[in-house]
């Protein structure tokens, strides 16, 4: 019986080899199983796999762990197609073939739901993925950097800070890999420094491309560590003839040591200081800096979800959290009395003024400010939304904001989520007063873990 009991209680130590079945898959795409009852995460490992594998992290809640050999496979297991699959952090799941990626997430948010807002049969509908799920992204934005004396540009592994260089990416649309790939090739023929990061010497630290899926114009941001870039004028040139698809070059000075990858100043280096992008009956005008939905494709199907959630009749207000730019609160705008939007950051209320008139949505305005502090003042003040959509950072929502929720009751709230757990934390507190009547997952970001989704909450 001692012995028995003991064995239970040993430790997971570092170094050590096990066998285990993989049961589900973790929030960041690893693989999940249970060794002496301890949760085990695996990354590459797939739910159904029986693997080999040994732990690099021992802690009192879980350990980590290295797949050394799969024993048995999964059906959904695929090869990578991408050839720096295994180095670069940009993608998890590409060992899983696509309809399994789409089962997996709307199984994240079923165990979340279950886990945090203890529902058995929370009501999650199938992920809604992309028929071709490659291709998808609008935007580069690769680190540059030096690798045995040659000029390489990409992203940084997971968890490190060794860059991978990427001369393609399946995920990102075409234009943005010419435009990045070229754009390299003169830098590094004009021998304009790279950044360095530790000795902060150099000038170019960030190639970022964009395209507007909708009308094919590419804008080509450079972040600088200076003010200045040697031969600026033969750049242009060069950039200009070898992409006459681009209508503006564009640097951004960033001087600090940071992650963050813009600064504060932006210039128009050459052409047009935005490009022209349309969201279904939409249109709007991108700076270097706007923010816009990675995932153009996929937004529309999203945004469509928040407007069957809503379901307006034309009569109601609706509250637009978290706005950003405003496009949701654009997009209900047709269909609503009004549209109210409250977000923190300035330049993206500004951009979302500059959207409602681009859009001649007299019915919609944008204000400043935290959700948590300005709705309870609007509320004070006797304004009584029908239908409110909220669609926070990952951390969810403030409990302020809960509160406000549950004291002004509107009569539904559209949750737009791209963290299943916090999702999941704040359903759990809103029961108190709301039904769950629907979660719709959509998949914006194939290949990689995240998990976005649009939850309907009616008053009771
Ligand atoms: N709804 C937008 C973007 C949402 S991203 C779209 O679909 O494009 C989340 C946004 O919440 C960010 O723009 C962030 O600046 C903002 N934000 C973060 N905390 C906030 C708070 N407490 N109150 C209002 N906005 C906040």
């Amino acid at each position: 019986m001692t012995t028995y009991k003991k064995e239970q209680d040993a430790s997971i130590r570092v170094g050590q080899q096990m066998t285990l079945t993989i049961k589900s898959l973790g929030i960041n795409g690893e693989g999940i199983g249970y060794f002496k009852r301890k949760i085990v995460f695996v990354e590459g490992a797939l739910p159904g796999e029986v693997v080999h594998a040994e732990v690099t992290e021992a802690r009192e809640k879980y350990a980590t762990a290295r797949l050394l050999r799969v024993v048995e496979k999964s059906a959904s297991r695929t090869n990578p197609p991408c050839p720096v699959y295994a180095e670069c952090g940009g993608c998890s799941l590409q060992h899983m073939d696509y309809a399994a990626q789409l089962a997996s997430k709307q199984e994240i948010v079923i165990e979340s739901l279950r886990k945090y807002a203890r529902l058995n049969q929370p009501p999650v509908s199938p992920t809604i993925g992309m028929d071709n799920p490659w291709s998808y992204r609008n935007k580069a934005q690769f680190q540059v950097g030096k690798e045995n004396g040659k000029l390489i540009a990409g992203l940084y592994q997971t968890g490190s800070h060794q860059l991978v260089n990427l001369e393609g990416c399946q995920v990102q649309h075409e234009a943005t890999t010419k435009i990045v790939q070229t754009a390299k090739q003169i830098i590094e023929e004009l021998g304009i420094p790279v950044y360095d990061e530790k000795k902060r010497t150099g000038v170019i630290r960030t190639i970022v491309a964009r395209v507007a899926f909708a009308t094919g114009e590419t804008q080509l941001t450079l972040v600088t560590a200076t003010p200045e870039i040697p031969r600026v004028k033969e750049l242009i040139l060069e950039l200009r003839t070898k992409l006459p698809e681009l209508v503006g070059i564009a640097q951004n000075v960033n001087n600090q040591k940071t992650s963050l990858v813009f600064g504060d100043k932006t210039i128009s280096l050459w052409g047009k200081a935005s490009i022209a992008e349309k969201l279904g009956e939409l249109s709007f005008d991108l700076s270097a800096r706007a923010f816009f939905q990675l995932n153009p494709e996929q937004t529309q199907k999203l945004y469509n979800q928040v407007k069957t959630a809503a379901g307006l009749t034309g009569k109601e207000l609706v509250l637009d959290l978290y706005c950003g730019t405003g496009t949701i609160g654009l997009w209900l705008a047709p269909y609503a009395r009004e549209v109210r939007g409250i977000e923190l950051i300035p330049e993206a209320v500004e951009d979302a003024h500059r959207n409602a008139q681009r859009n001649q949505a007299s019915n919609a305005s944008f204000h400043v400010g935290r959700a948590e502090v300005l709705m309870p003042k609007w509320a004070k003040q006797g304004t009584r939304p029908d239908v409110v959509v909220v669609d926070p950072p990952r951390t969810g929502l403030d409990d302020a904001l809960i509160r406000s929720l549950l004291d002004v009751q509107p009569k539904k709230i559209v949750y737009v989520s791209c963290n299943p757990s916090t999702l999941a934390k704040d359903v759990g507190k809103l029961m108190q007063r709301y039904e769950l009547k629907s979660v719709q997952p959509v998949d914006m970001f194939p290949h990689t873990a995240h998990v976005e989704s649009v939850t309907l909450l009616t008053l009771k």
